[in-house]
């Protein structure tokens, strides 16, 4: 037998753990941990119901668009109930990298005050993986995901170059054939890194608006007739653009650009329109679908999927009017559900599916755990992990906050509290918050909301949800002290005199 010991957690969560001499069964002293590899895979904007399996929550999808998802995810865990805290891409992705929620960790999009960087008090996924002796990378496309914020602590390598999806899993694949020696690799690893664990952290906006998706993906989702204004070739939108006096040599580095001349031509009142900018997301969904296939392929021929823990997610989902608004603002489902595939190494559990609610908070706990790496003492997440080896530990209880900003430089004054089925959410121009006895109602618009009679069964459990809001928010208050960045000390007027009154601060 190897001197080295296998993953104690894995071997448990197979269910051999003392049969085959593992753990702590006999009296020999432990030898060192053989840890797995990690693959975290970030599809930035991939909302849980966009994929074929779930049925295309996107109402005219023609095609399912995820044949390899719908495939992958039979090798995974599928956590069908995965929620962000917020839908916006910096402060969703720190939520997932350190086990704090946007108010603890404080970090934002780009905002015109400037944005506040990772508190060192903090610990990310790649600072603890680093801490031991994993080899650590990350091919990003930057944007919100910049590693100045603290995304890139941790880390050996952090490519945060905007480039096409193949582009970018070309860079993921030779840094993994660098470090990893896989056989089909660019070049070979040398004899020293070969046994040491490695955490690769890759992120795309290939599914991210402006929706601009291949060619052959465009004419199979969108419809011929569309006679509308948008553009979604960028081809075509370059054109525009140029047209429009813009600077011609800056197109490929000015995003703000193409966004303006995208988003200018779209009529949100329209529901051609609103269709045909969810034909182009769900082109690009495919398009996404077909390279990740490629990517993964490549990782199994090369034998990277052995030993090679997977997660995959998304920081956000989008909306298409089904709110009033379209990209991802608010903090209804279509923004804040996400998916969630767990492939343990080996495939372990495969196929198994968890429903109870999860948060992106509890992703860093839970990775730890699996991979049994001491928690650094600063999470707020609380870890699933035994979830996977014990059903009989499934919580399902656990309480999702989502916050948002209204403004760019206003504190996190929007929220919405999901518990008991139930959903509350504050809008920022209502005065008392929606309830929605039923969560699943508010998929479409409004209309699912009531306002309990007092004194009903109803109104109890609408109070159970507006105390656990208080109870979270106090909480993530007085935990946001301690991180010096500060931003999580933000609480607009409103919110602070109530906590205050209460007692929670
Ligand atoms: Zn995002």
């Amino acid at each position: 037998m190897s001197s080295v010991r296998h993953n104690l957690w894995l071997r448990a969560s197979l269910g051999i753990l003392c049969t085959l001499g593992f753990g702590n069964c006999g009296g020999a002293p432990e030898p060192p941990i053989q840890r797995p590899n990690l693959l975290f895979i970030s599809i930035d904007t991939l909302r849980a119901d966009a994929l074929g399996t779930v049925a295309a929550g996107l109402s005219n999808v023609k095609e399912n668009p995820t044949p390899f998802l719908d495939e992958f995810m039979l090798q995974c865990v599928n956590f069908e109930q995965a929620w962000s805290h917020t839908p916006k891409t910096a402060p969703s992705h720190m939520t997932m990298f350190t086990g704090l929620p946007p108010r603890v960790h404080g970090i934002g999009n780009q905002r015109s005050s400037g944005n506040p960087t990772l508190g060192l008090e903090a610990r990310t996924l790649a600072e603890v993986l680093q801490s031991v002796g994993y080899r650590t990378g990350a091919v990003t496309s930057g944007g919100n995901v910049k590693g100045y914020l603290g995304f890139e602590r941790g880390f050996e390598i952090y490519d945060e170059k905007p480039k096409q999806l193949p582009a970018k899993l070309a860079d993921a694949r030779k840094w993994l054939a660098s470090v990893a020696g896989a056989a089909a690799g660019v070049e070979q690893a040398d004899s020293a890194s070969e046994q040491e664990p490695w955490f690769f952290f890759f992120h795309t906006y290939a599914v991210h608006d402006p929706y601009l998706p291949p060619a052959k993906y465009r004419k199979r989702y969108t419809e011929p007739s569309y006679a509308g204004d948008i553009i979604g070739d960028p081809l075509e939108l370059r054109a525009a653009i140029y047209e429009n006096g813009e600077d011609l040599a800056e197109w490929a580095s000015s995003h703000a650009k193409i966004e303006a001349n995208f988003w200018e031509r779209v009529d949100q009142d329209d529901p051609a329109d609103l269709a045909h900018l969810q034909n182009l997301y769900t082109a690009g969904v495919a398009g996404m679908d077909r390279e990740l296939r490629l990517f993964i392929e490549w990782m199994e021929e090369s034998g990277l999927l052995e030993n090679t823990l997977i997660v995959l997610t998304s920081d956000h989902g989008e909306e298409f009017g089904e709110h009033g608004m379209t990209r991802h603002h608010q903090l209804w489902d279509e923004t804040l559900h996400v998916p969630l595939f767990v492939r343990l190494p080996g495939a372990a559990h495969a196929g198994e599916t968890i429903s109870a609610p999860v948060r992106h908070m509890d992703l860093l706990p839970s990775i730890l755990e699996m991979m049994e790496v001491p928690d650094p003492g600063t999470i707020l997440g609380e870890s699933w992990a035994p979830w996977i080896a014990d059903p009989d530990t499934i919580d399902p209880s656990r309480v999702l906050l989502g916050e948002h900003r209204y403004s760019l430089d206003d504190p996190l004054n929007l929220w919405s509290l999901r518990a008991e089925g139930s959903l509350l959410i504050s809008l920022h121009d209502s005065e008392t918050p929606l309830y929605f006895p039923n969560s699943a109602a508010s998929k479409i618009g409004t209309n699912g909301a009531i306002v309990p009679l007092e004194g009903s069964e109803e109104a109890a459990k609408r109070d159970r949800l507006l105390d656990a809001w208080r109870r979270e928010i106090g909480r993530f208050q007085a935990a946001g002290a301690r991180f010096s960045s500060g931003a999580g000390a933000e609480l607009d007027d409103k919110t602070r005199a109530e906590l205050e009154a209460l007692g929670y601060l």
